[in-house]
C-alpha cells in the first residue's frame, strides 16, 4: 500500500464524513472468535452504499471489498491486544498503512483504503468549533447542574441546596477552568 499523506486534498475534513470500523463493536458482539466471517453495511437514505467483508483469523481480519472506482481491495489488518485492569482482553487494530502500525480502535475508510485518523488527517468534528465555544459549552454544562444562569459572564452563584460541598467544589473549580480558558481563547483571538 502507500500513497497516503501524499498532501492530495480532498474535501474530507472530519471523521464523521469518513466510513468507519470500530473494534470495539466487533469485540462486543463476539465476531472476534476464530475463523468468524461477517459483512459490515454502511447505508445512505436506505440505500447500501458500501459492504465490507471480513473474515477474522488468529491476530489478523481479512477484509474485502469494492472500492469507488469498483476495484476488489483485499488486504489483511492486525489484530493487537491489551490486558484489561479486570481481567480478560481488549482488542485493538494495528493501523494497516504503511509505516504506521498504530493501535487504534477505528480505522476510517478514505483514499480507498482503511487506516487510522492520524494516517487519514482527519479531525475530530470538535476541532472544528472554536476553543472558547467547545469551553463555554462545557462552562453551561456545568452551571446547568449548579442551577446558574447560564454564561460565565453571569458570575459564579451559590452551592445549590442538598449539593455536597465536595461536589459544589468540583464542580465550581471545573467551572472556573473552563471559564478561563474561554476567556483565554477568546483574548487570544482578538489579540
Ligand atoms: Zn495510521
Amino acid at each position: 500500500m502507500g500513497g497516503y499523506g501524499s498532501g492530495r486534498k480532498t474535501d474530507l475534513q472530519t471523521t464523521e464524513d469518513a466510513l468507519s470500523i470500530d473494534i470495539r463493536n466487533w469485540q462486543r458482539d463476539g465476531l472476534l472468535a476464530n475463523e468468524t466471517s461477517f459483512t459490515c453495511r454502511w447505508s445512505k437514505r436506505g440505500k447500501v452504499i458500501k459492504r465490507v467483508k471480513v473474515t477474522i483469523e488468529p491476530e489478523l481480519a481479512r477484509i474485502s471489498y469494492d472500492n469507488a472506482i469498483k476495484e476488489k481491495q483485499t488486504y489483511s489488518i492486525k489484530l493487537q491486544t491489551t490486558n484489561c485492569h479486570y481481567g480478560g482482553k481488549r482488542y485493538w487494530f494495528s493501523c494497516p498503512a504503511s509505516d504506521c502500525n498504530k493501535r487504534t480502535a477505528l480505522l476510517y475508510l478514505h483514499n480507498h483504503y482503511f487506516a487510522c485518523r492520524e494516517c487519514h488527517k482527519l479531525s475530530y468534528p470538535s476541532q472544528r468549533e472554536p476553543d472558547w465555544d467547545r469551553a463555554a459549552r462545557q462552562v453551561d454544562k456545568i452551571r446547568e447542574k449548579l442551577n446558574w444562569e447560564p454564561g460565565f459572564l453571569n458570575g459564579n452563584g451559590c452551592k445549590p441546596k442538598g449539593m455536597h460541598w465536595k461536589t459544589f467544589k468540583r464542580l465550581q473549580s471545573a467551572h472556573d477552568t473552563y471559564a478561563g480558558t474561554s476567556i483565554a481563547a477568546i483574548s487570544n483571538y482578538i489579540n
